[in-house]
């Protein structure tokens, strides 16, 4: 882990995917300045940059682990502070494609966590490590070049207060994790190269969150409820467990059926989920907020993956690369395996090579957006190619949940899939396949709702 010949590298971006990747440039670069338009300070609140933060973030049992390996310590310090623990199966009720599964041990740990607290938390260990800086309260407004543009060698940056001129921030690697907003398309253009193609799906959601207090065994055991939209019911929503004593309670809507944030249309549209517990449990909690709306029309993949043509000293990771369709829970673990890749390629000892880095991410992001897409095409209003073998996947995906209801292992290999853990095909093993059609078949349980 001793820092190698590269001197510094900036990351343009302070939120979840620039701390992550500027966790690893820390083990080959003298000095790691992170730059965000906020200021960055050490407590776990909202900020302006990350309006997403108010609702429910989910942490994936595969981000889990890479946050763990890259902050070892990470979730016994986070439980400290009282975010509560459990099994992702066994401790939590959860409701797919209109079928509650049973519940059952899966092995996959449920770390209950608002995302501010998440965040400060990965940001006190980074701007602990040796070289990395935080600059706030600055606006990236583009990159510096070498004459020929063959290599970015900076980024220009604007401090957000009164007066402040241009300053150009020389750097060995600049990396992107502006998020959804990402200007480098544009950027890259000016530089004289093509722009990724985009890949689009609309889907319409909308988010309202709200935070109560339970009353004491409100939930059992249990942590988490979930009730997922689906094509019949496309209502969804869920609440977690937090820090604090607090429950976060995040209600979401498909196609532009979206929650209302008035407190008397919160509640009736909770009332509206496939899962009634959610809805029963807010009926005796105290809320300590009003809640809040966020609206998200499109996932978007930047296919920088496929560029012929990419300027060296550039790298660029977590939304800016792929926005996923937040219900599916998976941006952050997708920025955490990006952190990862982009450690494994700086680890070869040598100036990072982007494409092949950018390869990787494709990779990384082309499985989430694969799982997204599948159960998005499940909405028929969603526009997309749909072939036979998308139209088999899904209803084997159908038959599964509806056997999960009774079946907790074939519960536990739908979470292992979509927590990334397995790779889809693992839904194909024999055992998933013989499981999933015999208790289907013994049972023929539709879906509710
Ligand atoms: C409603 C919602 C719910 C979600 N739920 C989940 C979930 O359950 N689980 C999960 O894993 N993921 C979830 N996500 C996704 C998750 O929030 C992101 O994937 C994650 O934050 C990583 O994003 P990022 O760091 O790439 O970008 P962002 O979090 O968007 O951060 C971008 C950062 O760049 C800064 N910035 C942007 N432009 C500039 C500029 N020009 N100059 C300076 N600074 C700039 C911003 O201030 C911000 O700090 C959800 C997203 C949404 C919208």
């Amino acid at each position: 882990m001793t820092p190698t010949h590269r001197d510094r590298a900036v990351v343009l971006g302070g939120s979840i995917a620039g701390l992550l990747a500027a966790r690893v440039l820390a083990d080959n670069f003298a000095e790691v300045l992170i730059i965000d338009r906020d200021p960055l300070g050490p407590e776990g609140a909202p900020r302006r940059g990350t309006p997403q933060a108010r609702h429910l973030h989910g942490l994936l049992a595969r981000g889990h682990r890479v946050l763990e390996e890259l902050f070892p310590g990470l979730t016994a310090e986070l439980v400290a502070r009282g975010a509560p623990v459990g099994d992702m199966l066994a401790n939590t009720r959860l409701c797919f494609g209109g079928h509650r599964f049973r519940q059952g041990p899966s092995g996959l740990t449920a770390l209950c966590v608002s995302r501010p607290t998440l965040e400060s938390a990965v940001r006190r260990r980074v701007v602990a490590l040796s070289g990395v800086q935080v600059l706030g309260r600055r606006d990236v407004v583009g990159l510096t070049a070498s004459r020929d543009n063959r290599r970015v060698v900076g980024a220009r940056v604007i401090g957000r207060t009164d007066g402040s001129a241009e300053e150009q921030l020389p750097a060995d690697l600049v990396v992107d994790a502006t998020g959804r907003g990402s200007r480098l398309p544009i950027w890259l253009q000016s530089l004289g190269y093509l722009p990724p193609e985009q890949e689009r799906v609309s889907v319409g959601v909308g988010y309202a969150s709200r935070q109560y207090r339970l009353p004491p065994e409100a939930l059992g055991n249990d942590l988490v409820a979930i009730s997922a939209p689906t094509p019949a019911r496309p209502r969804g929503g869920g609440l977690s467990l937090i820090e604090g004593g607090r429950c976060l309670v995040t209600l979401m809507g498909v196609l532009g059926d979206h929650p209302p944030i008035g407190a008397e249309g919160f509640a009736r549209f909770a009332a509206d989920l496939v899962l009634p517990d959610v809805h029963e449990i807010l009926e005796d909690a105290e809320p300590l907020d009003e809640p809040v709306a966020y609206r998200y029309p499109l996932s978007v993949r930047n296919r920088y993956d496929r560029l012929t043509r990419f300027p060296d000293g550039l790298a660029v990771v977590g939304d800016a690369v792929c926005t996923l369709n937040p219900i599916y829970g998976q941006g952050m673990t997708i920025a955490a395996l990006e952190a990862a890749a982009l450690h494994r390629h700086l680890a070869k000892g040598r100036p990072l090579r982007p494409r092949e880095y950018l390869r990787d991410v494709g990779r990384i992001s082309g499985v989430a957006w694969a799982l997204a897409l599948g159960a998005d095409l499940s909405f028929p209003e969603v526009k997309g190619t749909r072939t036979p073998a998308s139209r088999l996947l899904g209803l084997h995906v159908r038959r599964l949940q509806s056997g999960a209801e009774h079946d907790a292992r074939l519960g536990r290999a739908f979470l292992r899939v979509t927590s990334l853990m397995d790779p889809p095909p693992a839904l194909f093993r024999p055992s998933v396949v013989i499981r999933s059609m015999t208790a289907h078949d013994s049972r023929g349980s539709q879906p509710a709702g």
